[in-house]
């Protein structure tokens, strides 16, 4: 069986002191079920404090890393190597809101998985994020839309690289907007999506890798999406802001 995976998202959120507070709170949050990983990914210049101050049973991650495969001359860039050296163990790579770039240059596809790339040889594990907009999941492109996503990291990955590779499905009319994809339909994409790896990868990675689902997920609703069979975990935005990510995490089976 595979280990769950909750990964919270923090976002751009929070001053320094609202962010310690944060890892206050999550410290004496209790228990966390040992069928299950957890990782908090808070903004770049909060991760020396969250890795010194929260407790040792959450890991530590960014919401990005640049594609720059070491020092170099890349301003306001964070290098994956870099990551790594201060104790990080996770990267969130292709959040739709950096595919869609708010105002900025996006982020393409093929940008994408070459920063996967980077940040596995780095020896960071990656949460890379996938998902269709609402007229896409309306045009039912769902599928065709997640496909295009995965394509240029399946032809970048070798097989050993899957294991430290999570696959977010996070329908991005979902994110944010208290819409949650109802279980089934979040299940339905799930196996498309492990399909779409059984063949284009192998069978075995198919298998073994964690599809989280992320949009909305709450204490309330996310007990009925991760008992669904091909839904390993979240990525959790909002909520992840609060104690009631707890729930999310004690929502496991
Ligand atoms: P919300 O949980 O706020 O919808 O955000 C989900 C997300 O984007 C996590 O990466």
């Amino acid at each position: 069986p595979r280990r769950y995976l909750i990964g919270g998202n923090w976002k751009c959120n929070g001053l320094y002191d609202e962010n310690v507070e944060r890892i206050n709170v999550f410290n004496g949050a209790g228990a966390i079920p040992s069928n299950v990983d957890v990782v908090l990914c808070v903004p770049y210049i909060h991760i020396p404090m969250a890795l010194s101050m929260l407790r040792d049973d959450i890991e530590v991650g960014a919401q990005d890393c640049g594609n720059n495969t070491g020092d170099g001359a890349f301003t306001g860039q964070i290098g994956a190597h870099q990551l790594k050296d201060i104790g990080c163990t996770w990267v969130i790579i292709g959040h739709s809101e950096r595919r869609e770039g708010f105002g900025m240059a996006g982020e393409p596809e093929q940008l994408c998985a070459e920063k996967c790339k980077i940040a596995l040889e780095k020896g960071l594990k990656v949460m890379f994020a996938i998902g269709e907009k609402k007229e896409e999941r309306e045009a039912g492109t769902t599928m065709e839309v997640c496909a295009k996503q995965l394509e240029p990291l399946a032809a970048i990955l070798n097989e050993e690289d899957w294991a430290n590779v999570a696959i977010a499905y996070e329908p991005v009319w979902a994110i944010g907007t208290g819409l949650t994809a109802t279980p089934e339909m979040a299940q339905d994409t799930h196996a498309d999506i492990r399909n779409w790896i059984k063949e284009h990868v192998s069978e075995a990675v198919a298998n073994a890798v964690r599809i989280q689902y992320g949009g909305s997920m709450k204490g309330a609703n996310a007990v009925d999406l991760l008992k669904q069979p091909d839904i390993d975990g979240g990525l959790i935005g909002g909520a992840s802001l609060q104690e009631d990510f707890f729930n999310v995490i004690r929502g496991v089976p």
